[in-house]
């Protein structure tokens, strides 16, 4: 299967994850495959923004695991495009259907063995 489409619309992907993802956090230097939030856990001065503030840590922290998610499967798929892996379905090993790279090029099952 030709794979550099799908591997041009990854990269793509990927870069795009990469730049939402620093708009939220920061890598971790101890691995680069964590991203932690900005947003600090303990509010520093006025007592009456603690609830807004602990809504604002949990709102950024759930966004950075979305994001952190998508870009892991993201990068996966790329590997999976460099091991000569990337089309097959982890699951049953049969090929992916194409409509579905299309419109999710990250997938890694079929439409049969979706998560
Ligand atoms: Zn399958």
């Amino acid at each position: 299967m030709d794979t550099s489409h799908f591997k041009q619309l990854l990269e793509a992907k990927q870069a795009a994850l990469i730049a939402e993802l620093q708009t939220v956090g920061v890598q971790d230097p101890k691995n680069p495959h964590d991203w932690v939030t900005t947003q600090t856990a303990e509010p520093e001065a006025d007592l009456n923004d603690v609830a807004d503030h602990t809504e604002a840590y949990d709102e950024s922290r759930s966004i950075l695991a979305n994001l952190e998610t998508s870009l892991n499967e993201v990068t996966a798929a790329l590997e999976r495009i460099t091991q000569g892996t990337y089309g097959i379905c982890i699951k049953c090993r049969q090929p992916i259907e194409v409509e579905r790279l299309e419109a999710f090029p990250a997938a890694a099952t079929c439409s049969q063995h979706t998560a």
